[in-house]
């Protein structure tokens, strides 16, 4: 092409990326509507990608219709002059695609995945939502109610409710002080449709969109394609909105809060607003310096001052940008009951640490180390899903330079400690507000939120704490607390990232077996694609761990003596963490941990590890086991306040499940026996006899990877003998077939407070095998589109609206989920049925080519490989964890698809739904739909016939229902 003709310029020649990635970008400005795009071009296998980031948001919003600009982002993906049907997430679904949306502040971001061979039609589809989008009136008016049920959602959810506060409190007329959700109080008027035209061609202007195309295509294939799409985007050359005036002068932002959270838990943030935002300064990260001193939970934290007090049960220290003109700073206590009374004297411990860092000032080896293991985490940084990286890149296009948008929150490279210590410097009680939250303010708080209708009170700060502000006095030696001071060096950061071969190609592809004995087996695979200088290790302990699947009590001891271990050696693993060497433990039955870091440190922190797990005994800790009892009981009594559909997640499960897991109010019975005397009585028993499951994959041979295990065991077996393999349990499910052929129900009255309820409706498949996930993969597929459109867009029942298959113990099932504002579960259980009939309908008139489309799509599924080594290491620890140990599996599944016919899927339908039905409801009531929900029911005096059988006792069916026998193939 000439230079003449060229239709673009290119905006930079050098995006600095991390050094393994391999992958090719190109940044282009359109002539013709100066729209910004980036290409990127992966050659590896995986899905297509596109992203638009529009720098217009809630912060747009008109004062008058507030949740215009979070509404709009809905309705872009209904219908277009060139595609009128609002069919774009049904051709994804039929290519292997996906999509999603949010509206933030100052950007509405679009973005979508899809097989590469109809990423050229869905970019086509994509775009024209921003050349001509339809805004379909009897759209506008039903996807209104999605919104609304969107907000009801979130009506328990104190994030949301405490970022609302935060935003109403600002200047009066200053842009923050909005409601960004919306609901139907504030976008129901006659007007809305002309109102979101308007909002759309005053915002949505080309200058202000940036994209990204994520391809497999060479990129000089691909770019004329594109740049001719897009350039039909009209610009009307609108500046960018900008907010010069700060929406927290001090006179407004210093204040004290009291605030009845929707949780049961005590928290007490202290905030400081900063001019020292990170737009102008990312590449010096001043905030960034000092969240990680202020959150630092090693050796002489706030913190470990607090906990040893036992004051705090965590502490979070962060910063969030406003407006881009300011940002604030952040210092977040969650209180133990002791705490919460004596919370000033947690004020002070806070505001002595703050006095100590002033007078101490920025370190060089903290801003060394910080810069170092921000290089070593950028560089081995692992690959993003394709539609992840998209999106977050055209959100960063919006805020940095063009060569920064993948470095962005990477950078610690200009050291500038004047400016470190002038932050600090600038947080004084002038620009402090202090945030005090929890259930037993209740009667302090009169003022109510007008969207959230949440409790709070907000007041001058009072003097007697802007007095500690001036002169803190927490001094460690006279009440026998611990020192404050500095994080120590860190001797876990790595030097040598070096990788122990070139030659990937002859490497094999799937774990092999390196040990078995009666210790332990340890599956190994050496990295042989990823090229990242690091290693992962999981282990399985499996141990006479007193029962923990059938005894709530002990599985109760189990959670808080992990706990406890790792509150023991939180200064020890949180100074791994800051050099990238992560743990995690589990209880799920056993204990899983897992470990991934640099292959160079990690092997002597696992011995160090080891050591202190061997070790550990919890006798003297009878203060943190107090600690450690309150927060679990908390989180107990806060299962009933979750979201339903996340209480429904437990419930399906628990239910479907024949030991492992206990009802929510049978733990919260149990956990009132729990004594200190337990724990220690437990730990007794506890790894008396154990026996491993390894898996190590990464940057290492096998040899090292045995020297790796044979160190362990050799700690860990010392005082212990092997648990005899009899011993090791198997997994089993509930066959929840009804020989009546009757649907059990299970119905559970939600708490008070909540408006929405919620069902799962879940029928039971067969076991798992190749043949039997090939076919689940297809009926998903089949259901996932049409439950959506049905369900949520056209009958808007609520915002969440999910099919789904999944296996849970080998069996497999499938799910349909609704959380609603509008309508009882025995409602929605009824068009659950409306809608299986109907498909059952569609099923029967099914031909050869209509199943060929999902298999194609299905197949891509399978086809895509794993981005970072963390996905395959949980691919694989996914069938060593399962038992099954098909490594293959989805190549395995891909020549199943080929052979499988329209007679053998019709056939697994019409079993699951009609001919072999086996269900099993969740049905959680809102007080508000309870009334409702009863009239619905088939009455007994009517002679209704009634397909649904209730259950009394969810404990009782478990025992009674016979159990599927565990296997594969
Ligand atoms: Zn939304």
């Amino acid at each position: 092409m000439n230079i003449e003709e060229c239709k673009y310029e290119v905006v930079t020649d050098t995006i600095v990326k991390p050094q393994n990635d391999e992958k090719k970008y190109k940044y282009i400005r359109l002539k013709k509507n100066k729209l910004e795009i980036v290409f990127v071009q992966d050659f590896h296998e995986g899905k297509s990608a596109a992203a638009a980031n529009v720098n217009a948001g809630c912060l747009q919003d008109p004062l008058h219709r507030q949740g215009l600009a979070h509404f709009l982002e809905h309705m872009l993906f209904l219908g277009t002059e060139k595609y009128p049907q609002a069919d774009f997430d049904q051709f994804l679904n039929e290519n292997s695609g996906t999509s999603n949306a949010y509206t933030d502040y100052m950007q509405t971001n679009y973005y979508f995945e899809c097989s590469d061979n109809a990423f050229r039609e869905a970019l086509d589809r994509f775009g024209h939502f921003f050349i001509n989008p339809l805004f379909n009136q009897d759209l506008v008016d039903r996807e209104m109610n999605a919104v609304n049920s969107e907000h009801s959602k979130n009506l328990q959810d104190d994030e949301f409710r405490k970022l609302q506060l935060l935003d109403s409190s600002a200047l009066k007329h200053s842009p923050l002080n909005k409601f960004g959700t919306g609901n139907l109080e504030t976008l129901k008027h006659d007007s809305i449709r002309d109102d979101l035209i308007a909002f759309y061609k005053e915002n949505y202007s080309a200058n202000l969109i940036k994209m990204c195309i994520y391809t497999h295509e060479n990129i000089e294939d691909i770019e004329s394609y594109v740049v001719d799409l897009f350039e039909q985007i009209p610009n009307f050359d609108k500046p960018a909105p900008t907010y010069l005036e700060k929406p927290f002068p001090n006179q407004i932002f210093q204040s004290f809060w009291k605030y009845v959270p929707a949780k049961n838990h005590h928290n007490i943030k202290v905030m400081w607003t900063s001019e020292f935002f990170t737009k102008e300064s990312y590449q010096k990260h001043p905030l960034k310096y000092w969240s990680h001193v202020f959150g630092f939970e090693g050796e002489n934290s706030l913190l470990s001052a607090l906990k040893h007090l036992g004051l705090a049960e965590g502490l979070a220290s962060g910063y969030e940008d406003i407006m881009n003109n300011m940002s604030i700073f952040y210092v977040d206590v969650e209180l133990t009951q002791q705490g919460l009374s004596r919370y000033t004297e947690v004020l002070n411990i806070v505001f002595t640490y703050l006095q100590i860092m002033k007078k101490i000032g920025v370190q060089d080896y903290i801003y060394e180390e910080d810069r170092i293991t921000g290089i070593q985490e950028f560089n081995s940084a692992e690959q993003e899903e394709s539609m992840d990286f998209a999106h977050s890149l055209t959100a960063n296009m919006q805020i940095y330079k063009p060569k920064d948008i993948i470095k962005a929150q990477c950078y610690f490279e200009e050291y500038d400690p004047q400016l470190i210590n002038q932050v600090i410097n600038s947080f004084k009680h002038e620009n402090m507000r202090i945030f005090f939250s929890s259930q037993t303010l209740e009667s302090e708080c009169t003022q109510v939120d007008p969207y959230y209708f949440c409790k709070y009170q907000q007041s001058p700060l009072p003097q007697n704490i802007i007095d500690l502000f001036i002169n803190p006095t927490y001094n460690h030696t006279t009440c026998g607390g611990k020192q404050l001071g500095l994080p120590p060096k860190n001797d876990f950061i790595a030097k040598d990232l070096s990788l122990i071969t070139q030659d990937y190609e002859n490497l094999p592809k799937y774990p092999s077996v390196i040990k078995q004995d009666e210790k332990s087996i340890a599956y190994f695979k050496q990295d042989h694609k990823f090229k990242v200088p690091k290693t992962l290790a999981k282990v399985i302990i499996y141990s006479n761990d007193g029962n923990v699947k059938e005894n709530v009590e002990n599985y109760l001891l189990y959670q808080i003596w992990m706990k406890l271990f790792q509150e023991e050696n939180r200064e020890f693993m949180y100074q791994a963490e800051m050099a990238k060497i992560y743990t995690k433990m589990y209880i799920k039955g056993t204990a899983e941990i897992e470990f991934e870091g640099f292959s160079e440190t990690l092997p002597s922190y696992l011995n160090a590890f080891f050591e202190r797990l061997s070790k550990f005994d919890p006798t003297p800790y009878k203060q943190d086991f107090l600690v450690e009892y309150e927060k679990l009981s908390k989180k107990l009594q806060n299962f009933f306040c979750k979201n339903p559909y996340k209480q429904g997640k437990y419930y399906n499960q628990f239910a479907i499940r024949h030991k492992g897991l206990f009802g929510p109010q049978e733990l919260l019975e149990a956990i009132k026996g729990v004594t200190y005397e337990k724990i220690c009585q437990f730990h007794n028993v506890l790894f008396k006899n154990i026996y491993l499951t390894w898996f190590i994959t990464g940057n290492l041979t096998s040899n090292s990877a045995l020297n790796v295990i044979n160190s362990v065991e050799k700690i860990l077996y010392t005082n212990r003998t092997p648990l005899p393999k009899n011993k090791i349990d198997v997994p089993q499910a509930i066959d929840i077939t009804n020989e009546d052929g009757l649907d059990y129900v299970w119905e559970i009255n939600l708490d008070d407070s909540e408006t929405n309820s919620y069902i799962s409706s879940i029928f039971q498949f067969e076991n798992s095998s190749i043949k039997n996930d090939v076919l689940m993969k297809l009926i998903d597929n089949f259901l996932e589109e049409p439950f959506y459109t049905s369900l949520r867009t056209e009958q808007q029942l609520g915002y969440i609206v999910w099919s789904m298959t999944c296996a849970e113990r080998t069996v497999i099932y499938v799910y349909f989920q609704i959380q609603s504002d509008v309508k009882p579960p025995q409602y929605l259980s009824q068009q659950i049925e409306a809608f299986v009939d109907e498909m059952l309908e569609e099923v029967s008139e099914m031909k050869d080519e209509d199943l060929d489309i999902i298999k194609e799509s299905v197949e891509n599924d399978l086809r895509e490989q794993p981005h970072s080594i963390s996905q395959e290491a949980l691919r694989f620890w996914q069938e060593i964890q399962g038992r099954r140990l098909v490594f293959d599996s989805r190549e395995k599944q891909i020549e199943e698809l080929q052979k499988i016919t329209l007679e053998q899927f019709k056939e697994a339908f019409t079993s699951i739904f009609r001919d072999n039905r086996a269900n099993i409801q969740i049905h959680l009531v809102s007080k508000v739909h309870r009334e409702e929900n009863e009239k619905l029911k088939p009455s007994e005096d009517m002679d209704e016939e009634s397909n649904q059988l209730f259950i009394e006792s969810i404990e009782q069916f478990k025992i009674n229902q016979p159990k599927h026998k565990f296997k594969y193939y």
